[in-house]
């Protein structure tokens, strides 16, 4: 299949990108690592009359160490940068268990970060990833800049906060507290495959050895990354045990209402969810 007609610009600053996206409107789209957007172009799903190549952004790339600990990745750091960074490593420690699963070494020596979380695809990880590590969103337009944190950044099937006309320019991710753990797990059918369901956590555990603070979330099973919430309060004030785990399993299965399509049935995912679950907590318990 071949993409329709548009017209390509490959702005040389952040704020040409901007001007050139306000002048498209809602028929311009960023291009970045492309790997999922000219797909869809090519299958006709998306048809923007005006691309504006991010490539030439070196402003928008990088990984950077915050004085607090935290990290700031550019939107258009590359899958493969974040997998191989010895920084990332250190200081997100799930960023790094993560990336190996999204996709396969070619498809991450393109795609972007911000690539990844702008595109809201329900099946990726990195949503999921950034959001049970409290991750703040920041994003330039015509207007200027402003920042949003991932809760509020996914609003629906492959829709986000993002206005016409605006960029995702890095990511900032705080800190993990003194006492956190955490933990990915995904099945898919092939290795690199988009997940049939996955879940991601976070675990503060305080001086009494119970936990005073879980963040949980799960992909491939709603319209985006989905946040247990019920399973999360399930976890504080307990020590992570065979009980507490088999209690958050099940409420995670029980909470979910996922999609069924020709990969998986929704019976399946919420099976599949709970087992997740409770392998993710039974690691963070060792
Ligand atoms: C065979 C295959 C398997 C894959 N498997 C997985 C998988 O298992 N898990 C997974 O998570 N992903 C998977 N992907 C997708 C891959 O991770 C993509 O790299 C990623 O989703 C998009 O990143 P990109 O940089 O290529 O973005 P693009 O394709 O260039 O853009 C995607 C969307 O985001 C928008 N966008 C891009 N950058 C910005 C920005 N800075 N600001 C605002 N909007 C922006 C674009 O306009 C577009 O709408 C797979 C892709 C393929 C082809």
């Amino acid at each position: 299949m071949k993409p329709g007609p548009f017209e390509y610009v490959r702005p040389a600053s952040v704020e040409e990108a901007i001007a050139a996206l306000e002048d498209g409107g809602y028929d311009a789209k960023p291009l970045a690592g492309g790997q999922s957007l000219i797909p869809a172009m090519n299958f006709r799903l998306a048809q923007p009359a005006v691309l504006v190549d991010l490539e030439d952004l070196d402003e928008l790339r990088g990984i950077r160490a915050r004085e607090d600990g935290g990290l700031i990745i550019g939107a258009m750091t590359l899958h493969r940068e974040l997998e191989r960074s010895t920084l990332v490593a250190e200081r997100a420690p799930l960023v790094a268990e993560v990336m190996p699963w999204i996709a396969h070494p070619q498809i991450r020596n393109r795609g972007t970060v911000g690539g990844s979380l702008a595109h809201a695809d329900p099946a990726a990880e990195l949503p999921s990833v950034m959001q049970v590590l409290d991750a703040v969103l920041h994003v330039r337009g015509p207007d200027g800049g402003r920042t949003i944190p991932v809760d509020e950044f996914y609003l629906g099937l492959f829709t986000t906060a993002l206005e016409p006309g605006e960029l995702l320019t890095a990511i900032e991710i705080p800190p993990l507290p003194a006492g956190a753990t955490c933990a990915f797990e995904e099945v898919s059918r092939r290795h690199g495959d988009f997940a049939l369901a996955g879940v991601a956590v976070v675990v503060e555990t305080g001086a009494d050895g119970a936990v005073a603070r879980a963040r949980m979330s799960l992909l491939s099973v709603g319209d985006g990354p989905v946040l247990a919430e019920r399973t999360m309060a399930s976890l504080v004030g307990r020590a992570l045990s065979a009980e507490s785990i088999r209690d958050a399993a099940a409420i995670t299965a029980e909470d979910l209402d996922p999609p069924s399509d020709i990969h998986a049935s929704a019976a399946f995912r919420r099976h599949l969810a709970g087992v997740l679950t409770h392998r993710a907590l039974d690691r963070l318990r060792a």
